[in-house]
């Protein structure tokens, strides 16, 4: 264990800042550590253990060893160890959320409401597979004369899991509960950015009384770390979820060494559409929210908005009220204290990214109607941003600013509109607000994209349906029971009578 953390709302914190390997909190081999970084303060929150290959060796030496009596163990006693964490990560609920206060900036006021807090929905989650733990089953046939045949699903044996910085918890959870539910062990690499939450989450992972090696979570930084998870060569599967980029990075790693089966859910850059009979009273405030929740840093934040032409005025007004509404800070910008709206961005990193963004839009000439600029000298917040009309070709409208930085762009037509929301390498979210169900459907059908929300928009998810993206936003599908069968291997019994 190492530093505490200071909290307005309560004593301190202590934090672990060891690797998790084999049911034991170690420091890495090496002694290396790597610093934690507070986006509100700029200063340093945790030392923590840095986890290299030879660590990555024993975390996956452990799992192997404890896969055969876990994935022997009746579903249902995996099952109860999942309600167990379930009740144990509710009541840890308010040091998870200080935790990623510290480390990544999220305001704690965000952490009980938003879809990736803990008390919605990740052990929601986990009681969800713990349910379904009798669902891993196979087929059986008879249509062949002479025979009986049937299917078997069987775990993989040792997973590799890369996790983003955006939804710590959250984001490890949904691959995390699936996984184990279906019976493989896992090593679990979080990211550097924010690796405090799967310390905690290791801690209560012990106190449940998950059998040793069972789950193994290191910190580490992803060229060493999850480079050397992706290419070993007894993991069977990786399930990443970040930045098309690494994405790429790791599917050739996979292939250039055991070619492990690989599951990727990348970035996006979500289109909504506004429609001039949309009711406005709803789709306004869901505009705003969506791209000042978790400052932007949202893999579904609906950063393109397309407005009808014929309400573009009214809306643009109503729009950037409500955003300087929901994002402005006025009882302070401390993430730890309840008040707080809106967080920082996660690094100077992704600051200062963000910031040529909004340099580039100015320098474009494209007019900005609310924000553009970072927000106080001290922490790495920048204000909500609005820009309008930018060149559908520009990098506004491409990249993925993963920021509070929305484009608003005027429409005539839906077949228009929904050529400009298709022209994007991404496709993972995409929504629409209208009152004709013809055209509801007919968008629907038409966005290019792995979940389409109608007269709703982003965070919206569905636990018990599938999310993934479409073209480059990813590969495979997480939540519902589509992730049982990812996390598991077919195999076909040939039984002659
Ligand atoms: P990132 O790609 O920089 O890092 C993600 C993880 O990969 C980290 O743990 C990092 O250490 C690791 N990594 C980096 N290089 C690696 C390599 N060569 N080999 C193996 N691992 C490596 O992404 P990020 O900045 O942490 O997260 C932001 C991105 O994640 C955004 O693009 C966002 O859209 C995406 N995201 C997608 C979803 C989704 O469900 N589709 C959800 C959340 C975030």
């Amino acid at each position: 264990m190492s530093t505490s953390s200071t909290s307005s709302q309560g004593p301190p914190t202590s934090i672990e800042t060891r690797l998790f390997i084999n049911g034991s909190f170690i420091p890495s081999q090496t002694g290396k550590k790597f610093p934690v970084i507070n986006p509100a303060t700029e200063k340093l929150t945790a030392s923590v253990y840095e986890a290299e290959a030879v660590d990555v060796d024993l975390a996956v030496a452990a799992a192997q060893a404890a896969f055969p009596a876990w994935s022997a163990k009746g579903a249902w006693d995996r099952a109860q160890l999942f309600f167990k964490l379930a009740t144990l990560l509710e009541g840890a609920n308010s040091e998870l959320a200080r935790l990623e206060a510290v480390s990544m900036g999220r305001p704690v006021s965000q952490y009980r409401e938003c879809l990736f807090s803990v008390s919605v929905s990740v052990s929601r989650l986990l009681r969800y597979y713990a349910g379904k733990a009798a669902d891993v089953q196979g087929e059986s046939s008879l249509n062949t004369p002479g025979f009986v045949n049937l299917t078997l699903r069987q775990p993989f044996g040792v997973c590799g899991l890369i996790i983003p910085w955006n939804a710590p918890i959250s984001t490890l959870m949904v691959k995390l509960a699936p996984c184990l539910i279906a019976g493989n062990a896992v090593v679990v690499k979080t990211s550097e950015k924010a690796p405090l939450t799967g310390l905690l989450l290791a801690r209560l992972i012990q106190e449940a009384g998950f059998p040793p090696g069972i789950v193994n979570i290191l910190s580490g930084m992803g060229p060493v770390c999850g480079a050397a998870i992706a290419s070993h060569m007894q993991i069977r599967k990786v399930a990443f979820t970040g930045s098309v980029r690494t994405g790429r990075a790791i599917k050739k790693a996979a292939a250039d060494s055991n070619l492990k089966k690989v599951s990727l859910e990348l970035g996006g850059k979500s289109p909504l559409i506004i429609f001039e009979d949309a009711d406005l009273e709803k789709a306004i405030p869901a505009a705003a929210a969506s791209i000042v929740t978790l400052s932007g840093q949202m893999c579904i934040a609906s950063s393109r908005v397309y407005v009808q032409s014929s309400i573009a005025d009214e809306f643009s007004k109503r729009l950037v009220r409500e955003i300087e509404l929901k994002g402005s800070n006025t009882a302070g910008n401390d993430p730890l204290s309840p008040a707080t709206v809106r967080g920082p961005q996660v690094d100077k990193l992704q600051f200062d990214s963000i910031m040529g963004h909004l340099k580039e839009a100015k320098e474009a000439g494209y007019q900005i109607l609310t924000g553009g600029d970072r927000d106080g000298d001290v922490g790495y917040y920048i204000q909500p941003t609005v820009i309008l009309n930018a060149d559908e070709n520009s990098r506004a409208i491409k990249e993925e600013i993963f920021g509070p930085v929305q484009c608003l762009s005027v429409f005539e037509s839906e077949e228009e509109v929904l050529r400009w929301a298709n022209d994007t390498e991404f496709g993972l979210y995409a929504s629409v607000y209208t009152k004709d169900i013809s055209r509801a459907l007919r968008v629907a059908k038409g966005f290019e994209a792995g979940t389409v929300a109608v007269n709703t928009t982003s965070p919206m998810v569905a636990m018990d349906m599938p999310f993934g993206g479409w073209k480059s936003s990813g590969e495979g599908r997480e939540l519902g029971p589509h992730a049982l069968d990812a996390w598991t291997e077919i195999k076909t019994v040939l039984i002659s009578l």
